[in-house]
């Protein structure tokens, strides 16, 4: 899957990320903010809206006011080009579904044919024949499809309003056209009950790679029994706490940039609201925004202390 990846390889890109990786190391050292790189990968959000109801999820929660919107691929050409020739790795989505923007298969055919390494992930609802032969034509990386359930009854426990038949067809035709694929399901008190059947309807499918994967999770809905399913613990009170220590680093800080669909550039995709935004793409450049104040105030925040930033307290 990743041979495209090793392939585009370029000496501006190997000159970047080990750029990145010392100033990171330096930052760590010495407490301080000292950042000399371009971002190695970025998310571009290509929809801000979605099309099913997860009940973890700020946007089919509909608890982020904005208004539904999608990406023009004029302004996604104008990040890539602004990123280019350093950008080695790009994840087409952040908010919302991805496939709701009808242009996604064109993003793809435009950052892969500049070397970039693209992956899209999907919850698999708006997957058509046209769309996956378009994809198969795209020079996609890997396609990531959530199938959360062995069955209609579990999977729309967490997929409010999804359709499992869809997502299982969706699949299928992925297999059909050979698209990189990688089926991911996340551990709930579901799923948790259903692995072996998952992985046996995958393998009736014809998946090559099935990953299950620890959620976030913002209160007890569907959080699995099992600990071992879990990323977090639970403390005296009951209450789930991170199971390792939160450090005041963070390389995806250094390493990342995301950019939603109205230029902003929030501070990682846990800022699901850009509320700590370094600033907006379509008034600024990446140069000032990516290495602007804001950017390197909240990085030397995260240096010093991280717990004093609210979603740091739950990326583990
Ligand atoms: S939530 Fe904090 S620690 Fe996690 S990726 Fe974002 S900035 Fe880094």
């Amino acid at each position: 899957m990743y041979e495209k990846l090793l392939k585009n390889i370029t000496y501006s890109r190997i000159a970047n990320y080990i750029a990145a990786k010392v100033s990171y190391w330096c930052s760590n050292l010495t407490n301080d903010v000292y950042l000399n790189a371009k971002p190695i990968s970025a998310s571009i959000e290509p929809a801000n809206y979605c099309n099913l109801s997860c009940p973890h999820c700020p946007t089919g929660r509909k608890l982020i006011e904005k208004k539904d919107k999608r990406l023009t691929i004029s302004d996604f050409q104008g990040y890539i080009d602004a990123l280019l020739p350093e950008l080695m790795y790009l994840n087409l989505y952040f908010q919302g579904e991805p496939f709701l923007n009808k242009d996604l298969p064109e993003m793809i055919k435009y950052a892969s044919d500049r070397g970039v390494f693209t992956c899209v992930s999907t919850n698999g609802n708006a997957l058509t024949e046209d769309v996956v032969k378009r994809l198969s034509e795209s020079g996609i990386g890997r396609l990531i499809i959530c199938l959360d359930g062995a069955s209609q009854d579990s999977y729309q426990q967490y997929r409010v309003g999804g359709d499992f038949d869809r997502v299982v067809n969706g699949i299928s035709l992925a297999v059909k056209y050979n698209l990189p694929l990688e089926v991911q399901c996340l551990l709930l008190s579901t799923t948790e009950k259903e692995i072996d059947e998952i992985k046996e309807l995958c393998k009736d499918l014809g998946v090559k790679r099935l990953v299950f994967k620890k959620a976030q999770f913002y209160d007890e809905y569907l959080v699995p029994e099992s600990p071992k399913n879990l990323r977090y613990k639970r403390d005296a009170s009951g209450a789930l706490v991170p199971k390792g220590k939160l450090k005041n680093k963070c390389w995806r800080l250094f390493s990342t940039i995301v950019i939603d669909v109205d230029g902003n550039v929030p501070a990682c995709c846990f800022d699901k609201s850009a509320k700590y935004s370094f600033g907006n793409l379509n008034n600024s450049s990446l140069r000032d925004v990516w290495l602007g104040e804001k950017a390197r105030k909240f990085r030397q925040t995260i240096l010093r202390k991280r717990t004093s930033v609210d979603i740091c307290n739950n990326c583990i």
